[in-house]
C-alpha cells in the first residue's frame, strides 16, 4: 500500500469517527430538547391540475408547550437515530385511526403520502404498520411512500426486493425532492415508482416564466414515457400554478393551494363539510 492510500485510509477512518461522534452528541441534545415533545401528523392537500383534491402529504409536526414546529431543524438527526421509526409508526397509526370512519367520504383515487428513508424499509415494525394501514384502507385510499434521502439515494438489491414486496401489497412509491442533485435518476427506469415529486427549487417562476422550463419539459416527457405521475411542490402563486399545468404536471402541492394543517381542520375543510 502506498503512503498516499495509507494516509487516505487513516483520514477516511478519522472522518467517519468524527461524524459518528457529532451525530451522537447532536442526537443527545435533540433527544433532550424533544423529551417532552409530542409528534403529530399534519397534512397538506395535493390537488389535480383540475384543482380537485387527490391526496395529502403527511408532515411531522413537533408539539412543544402548545406550539407546533416543523421538523426541519431536527430531521437529519432524527432520521439517523432509531427515533424516526417510532415517530413513523405513530404517524401511520394516527392517520389510520383519524380517517378510518371517513374512508367512504374520500374522493376516488385519494392517497396518503408519507415520508420515509430507505433504511426505514428494513424495519419490520414499520413495514408491518404500513401494510396494516394499506389493508385497512383497501380500495378507499392508497398509501404512497415518498423516499427521502438527504445525501443520495442508494437502493441495493435487498432494498429493491423490499420495495417489490410492498408494491405487491398495494403500496406505491414516490421519489421525493426530485431534481435536488440526488442520484435517483437511474432508479426511474426499473424500480416501479408511481410518482415523482418535483422539488420546489425546480418549480420557481421569474418574470412570468418557469426558470427551469426546459428541464421540466424533459422530466414530463420522461415521466410520461415511464408512466410515472408528477407532483409539483412549492406552488406559491397563480402564475406558477398555470405555467406548471400548461407543462402537463399531474398534481400540485403548495401554500397557494393550501398549507399543512392539523387533521381536524383537513377533515372539516375537505371531507366532512365538502361535496368532493
Ligand atoms: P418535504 O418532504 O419536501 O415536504 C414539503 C415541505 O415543503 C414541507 O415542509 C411543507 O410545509 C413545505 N411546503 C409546502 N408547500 C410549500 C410552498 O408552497 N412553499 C414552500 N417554500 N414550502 C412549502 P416541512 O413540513 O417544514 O417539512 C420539511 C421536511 O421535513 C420535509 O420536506 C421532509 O423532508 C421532512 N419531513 C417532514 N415530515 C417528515 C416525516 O414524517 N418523516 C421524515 N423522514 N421526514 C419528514
Ligand atoms: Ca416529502
Ligand atoms: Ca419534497
Amino acid at each position: 500500500m502506498s503512503i498516499y492510500s495509507f494516509t487516505y485510509r487513516v483520514l477516511e477512518t478519522a472522518l467517519h469517527f468524527i461524524n459518528t461522534a457529532i451525530v451522537t452528541v447532536k442526537t443527545k441534545e435533540i433527544r433532550k430538547e424533544l423529551a417532552e415533545a409530542e409528534f403529530i401528523p399534519f397534512v397538506q392537500p395535493i390537488f389535480t391540475h383540475e384543482q380537485k383534491l387527490t391526496g395529502c402529504e403527511v408532515l411531522l409536526r413537533i408539539k412543544k408547550e402548545g406550539n407546533f414546529y416543523s421538523p426541519h431543524r431536527y430531521i437529519e438527526v432524527i432520521e439517523q437515530s432509531e427515533m424516526i421509526n417510532n415517530i413513523m409508526i405513530s404517524l401511520l397509526h394516527t392517520v389510520g385511526c383519524e380517517f378510518s370512519q371517513y374512508k367512504d367520504h374520500l374522493p376516488e383515487g385519494f392517497y396518503f403520502s408519507f415520508n420515509i428513508t430507505a433504511s426505514q424499509l428494513r424495519n419490520e415494525t414499520v413495514i408491518a404498520e404500513i401494510i396494516n394501514l394499506c389493508l385497512s384502507f383497501q380500495e378507499k385510499a392508497g398509501i404512497i411512500l415518498e423516499i427521502v434521502e438527504r445525501d443520495h439515494l442508494v437502493l441495493d438489491d435487498d432494498m429493491l426486493h423490499i420495495l417489490d414486496s410492498l408494491m405487491s401489497d398495494g403500496v406505491m412509491f414516490a421519489i421525493d425532492d426530485f431534481g435536488t442533485g440526488t442520484s435517483s435518476l437511474k432508479y426511474l427506469e426499473h424500480v416501479g415508482f408511481s410518482f415523482i415529486k418535483l422539488d420546489k427549487t425546480l418549480t420557481v417562476v421569474s418574470k412570468d416564466e418557469l426558470i427551469y422550463k426546459n428541464v421540466i419539459k424533459a422530466i414530463v416527457a420522461l415521466s410520461n414515457s415511464l408512466n410515472i405521475k408528477l407532483i409539483a411542490e412549492g406552488v406559491e402563486n397563480n402564475t406558477q400554478l398555470h405555467l406548471l399545468e400548461r407543462e402537463g404536471i399531474d398534481a400540485m402541492q403548495g401554500f397557494f393551494l393550501d398549507k399543512p394543517m392539523n387533521i381536524d381542520d383537513f377533515k372539516c375543510k375537505f371531507i366532512i363539510f365538502s361535496d368532493i
